[in-house]
C-alpha cells in the first residue's frame, strides 16, 4: 500500500496545480493518471493571460508551443466580427507534461477505479491510501462517480458534446476563427492555429438541444470539414476526429465532502458562454489547495464563469480596427 497524506487522481491542469501548490507549502501529496505524461488531451488549446498568471508563467518562460492572437474573429450566423484582444494558444499534448513535471511531485500511472473509506482514509484499489482526496480526474473522474454523484447530480442541460482534431499542418491563415450557431447548432466550431506547424479545428454543442433536433454533433462536423475545405482553411487533410463530453459550470458548486475534493472538469466547471476549462481547473486546483493547506473551507462559487469578459478586456472591434477586414480574413 503506497500512502500520502494528499493523493490527487488525474494530472490535468486541475490536478497538477493542485499538485505544484501543496508541494509549495511541503505537503506530500501523489499524483495518479490512467495515462502516461505526455498524453493527447481533446482541447482546442486556447488560454487567457489569466490563465498563464494563475499558473505564475511567463510566455517567455514557456518553452513549448505558444502562438499569441492579437484578435478572434467571431462569425455569428456568418457575419464576422473581429474582436482585438490578447490571447494564446498551446497544445495541451505539450502543456499538461510541462505543467505535471513542473510540480514535482511523484506521479504514478494507475487507472483508479475502487474508493472506498476506511478508518477515516481514502483507499483506493487496495493500492494507495490517504487523509485528503483531491478529484481531478475530468468528467469520468472515479471519485465524482463514488463520492459525489448522488448528492451533486450533474445537470444534463449544461452536458456540451464536442468532436474534434489536431494535426500537423502548415496553415497560411494564422487567425483563431469561431463560427456560432451556423445551421443551428447549438455552440459554435473554431478554426484554432498553433505554433509550430499545427491546427486544431472542432465543434461543440449543448447535447440536449442537438438531442431535441433529431441530430448529433458529427453530422454538424461532417458539414464544418466541407465548410473548411471550401473556404480553402483546410483542404485534402484525412480527418479521423474525435469526440469528449463535458459540463458547463452550474449554479453554486460545493464540491467538498469530507476530505475529498472535487476540481476542474470532476467539478463541471467550464464557462457558461464559450466552455473554457482550462482556466477554472487551475483556479480551481489552487483553491483545493489552499483549503487543505488552510484547514478552511472551499468553495468554487468565485471561479470565473464567464469568457467573454476577460475577451473584451483587450480592445473591442470597430473603435480599434485599424482597417476593413479583406476577403480572406471575411472568411464564410
Ligand atoms: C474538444 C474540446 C475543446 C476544448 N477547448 C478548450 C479551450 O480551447 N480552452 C479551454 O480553456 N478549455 C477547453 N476545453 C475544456 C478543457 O479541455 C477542460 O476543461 C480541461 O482539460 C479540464 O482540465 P482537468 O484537469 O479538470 O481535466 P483533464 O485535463 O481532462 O485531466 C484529467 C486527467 O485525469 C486522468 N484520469 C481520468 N480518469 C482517471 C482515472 N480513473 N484514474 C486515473 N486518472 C484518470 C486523465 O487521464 C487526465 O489526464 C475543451 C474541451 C474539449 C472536450
Amino acid at each position: 500500500m503506497v500512502e500520502a497524506p494528499v493523493i490527487i487522481i488525474g494530472g490535468g491542469p486541475a490536478g497538477s496545480t493542485c499538485a505544484r501548490e501543496l508541494k509549495k507549502h511541503g505537503i506530500d501529496v501523489l499524483v495518479l493518471d490512467k495515462q502516461n505524461f505526455p498524453r493527447t488531451k481533446l482541447c482546442a488549446g486556447w488560454i487567457t493571460p489569466k490563465v498563464l498568471a494563475d499558473l505564475e508563467l511567463a510566455p517567455k518562460d514557456y518553452p513549448h508551443s505558444l502562438l499569441t492572437y492579437r484578435r478572434i474573429v467571431f462569425y455569428i450566423k456568418k457575419i464576422p466580427f473581429p474582436v482585438f484582444t490578447h490571447q494564446y494558444s498551446i497544445r495541451r499534448y505539450e502543456f499538461d507534461d510541462f505543467l505535471l513535471k513542473r510540480a514535482e511531485v511523484p506521479v504514478y500511472r494507475h487507472h483508479a477505479k475502487d474508493i472506498r473509506i476506511e478508518n477515516g482514509k481514502y483507499v483506493i484499489d487496495d493500492s494507495y491510501k490517504c487523509t485528503w482526496l483531491v478529484g481531478a480526474g475530468g468528467t469520468h473522474c472515479p471519485v465524482y462517480k463514488t463520492l459525489f454523484s448522488k448528492v451533486l447530480p450533474r445537470d444534463p442541460q449544461r452536458c456540451i458534446s464536442t468532436v474534434e482534431e489536431e494535426f500537423s499542418w502548415q496553415w497560411n491563415d494564422p487567425q483563431c476563427r469561431l463560427w456560432f450557431f451556423e445551421h443551428g447548432l447549438p455552440g459554435y466550431s473554431w478554426y484554432v492555429p498553433k505554433q509550430n506547424g499545427f491546427l486544431n479545428v472542432g465543434i461543440g454543442g449543448k447535447l440536449t438541444s442537438l438531442k431535441k433536433r433529431g441530430e448529433t454533433i458529427n453530422s454538424h462536423w461532417n458539414r464544418f470539414i466541407r465548410k473548411l475545405s471550401r473556404k480553402g482553411l483546410v483542404s485534402g487533410h484525412r480527418f479521423s476526429p474525435k469526440g469528449h463530453i463535458y459540463y458547463l459550470h452550474g449554479p453554486t458548486k460545493n464540491t467538498r465532502y469530507g476530505n475529498a475534493f472535487l476540481i476542474g472538469d470532476a467539478a463541471g466547471l467550464a464557462t457558461r458562454d464559450m466552455g473554457e476549462g482550462i482556466g477554472p481547473a487551475v483556479e480551481s486546483g489552487k483553491m483545493a489547495a489552499g483549503s487543505i493547506i488552510s484547514g478552511t473551507g472551499f468553495s468554487l462559487s468565485n471561479i470565473t464563469q464567464w469568457s467573454v469578459p476577460q475577451l473584451l478586456a483587450g480592445r473591442f472591434v470597430a473603435k480599434n480596427l485599424p482597417r476593413p477586414l479583406n476577403k480572406a480574413e471575411k472568411g464564410p
